[in-house]
């Protein structure tokens, strides 16, 4: 096994207490959702569901999104590394399980004993996974990896023979099976991208040499970009993973089928009156128009709150039912709310203040966030840290909140 790791820099779940200062709610119903959306879409076309928990379900918490997705439609699942492999086989999940991204170093013995799929790039890879399967004892069941044009990680055309030879032969010597052949797009959320269809033709090109070597693997290829525009190229399983947080990859319209399964909170700590012409916070960017209402909300940039979120002073958080400004800069470990003319808002110490979530009632969203900072809301959901508390809501019978 390899050794245990250290607990991930990230939200940790400890329920009791008081109502934490920052919260990262989970609503596992909104993934279970979700994951019965997208699995049905795809046993549609005839397709099985990989549901990806990489990077702790993209921040999510991924043994408890793995239970939910499991219970609600996914067939397998799909992680980056061994070490996240080997943390949902921790888990008690013993579900089909791929990992894609490795050293050639790394502990392929651990994983091929913990069942663990693994995804195959190169000669170099797959020669270090056949002696961990050696020292397992088992076979490796490997997924070989095609670049048919991302230019990442898989196995260019041209090397692409000598990996199936090699892998064909471990195979005849009992050290392992293809199960799969795969690839990544490069452009699913620009649908009609004329690199879809040419990736889709490469990939099986090199699905069709492999089964001329007599094998009969799963051919994957979509994301949920790919799962949710383009049935077409469901191929034998598909790989969605923001949509299964509830994000749509492309766009988020009013009317979307999907539910953000993140809502992030903290509590006010603090309210106070200001003067009119008063600066606020590092810099005195907001200066306030007339005697002001504030409100302190404790969570800043060391909890995944961009600092740069309100260069434009355009963050906005929902307190009650109305939506608030953020005036000034985010700090650090705090950021503050402009609450109007004193008793404009009615506004008290430990009241909730909501920083992204399901955008009900025009409140913001992870998305908004990625539009103003020019990226993806993958990167929101994925980088909320630090003294964030993360509370799973509707878990599984009889699961855990670890
Ligand atoms: C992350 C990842 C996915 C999921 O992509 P989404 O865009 O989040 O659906 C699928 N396949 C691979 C190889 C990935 O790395």
């Amino acid at each position: 096994m390899l050794p245990a790791a250290e607990p991930a820099p990230g939200p940790s779940t400890a329920p009791g207490g008081p109502r934490p200062r920052a919260e990262a709610v989970v609503d596992l119903d909104a993934v279970r959702h979700n994951v019965a959306l997208l699995s049905g879409t795809a046993a549609r076309s005839g397709a099985a569901t990989m549901a990806v928990v990489k990077a702790d379900a993209y921040g999510h918490d991924a043994a408890a999104v793995a239970r939910a997705a499991l219970e609600s439609g996914a067939d397998r699942l799909g992680v980056c590394t061994l070490e996240e492999a080997l943390a949902v086989r921790a888990a008690g999940i013993d579900a089909p399980l791929l990992s894609w991204l490795h050293l050639p170093d790394e502990d392929f013995a651990s994983a091929v004993a913990a069942g663990v799929e693994l995804g195959v790039s190169s000669r170099e890879h797959l020669a270090a996974m056949l002696a961990g399967a050696r020292a397992a004892g088992r076979p490796a069941r490997l997924h070989l990896k095609a670049d048919t044009g991302l230019s990442r990680n898989g196995c260019p055309p041209g090397e692409w023979p000598a990996l199936v030879g090699e892998a064909a032969d471990a195979v005849a010597d009992g050290f392992a099976e293809v199960t799969g052949v795969w690839s990544h797009l490069a452009s699913a959320d620009e649908p009609g991208d004329p690199s879809i269809d040419a990736q889709a033709d490469r990939l099986r090109a090199a699905a069709a040499h492999v089964r001329d070597r007599g094998f009969d693997p799963l051919v994957h290829l979509a994301n949920s970009a790919a799962l949710m525009t383009r049935p077409d190229l469901h191929f034998d399983v598909v790989r969605p993973g923001i949509a299964v947080y509830g994000l749509d990859p492309i766009a988020q319209p009013a009317d979307s089928p999907l539910v953000p399964a993140m809502t992030l909170r903290g509590r006010v700590a603090l309210v106070k009156t200001i003067s009119a012409g008063e600066g606020v916070s590092y810099g005195h960017e907001w200066v306030a128009p007339t005697e002001r209402t504030l409100a302190l909300v404790p969570l800043g940039y060391a909890d995944g709150v961009p600092r740069r979120l309100n260069n434009r002073g355009r963050m906005r958080v929902r307190i009650g039912d109305t939506i608030r400004p953020v005036v000034g800069r985010v700090c650090m470990d705090q950021f503050v709310v402009d609450c109007g003319r004193p008793g404009e808002l009615d506004v008290a110490v430990g009241d909730t203040a909501e920083l992204f979530g399901t955008g009900a009632g025009g409140a913001p969203t992870a998305r908004e966030w990625a539009d103003e900072l020019g990226t993806i809301h993958y990167e929101i959901v994925t980088g909320i840290r630090g003294r964030v508390r993360r509370t799973l809501a509707h878990p599984s019978v009889g699961g855990n909140n670890g």
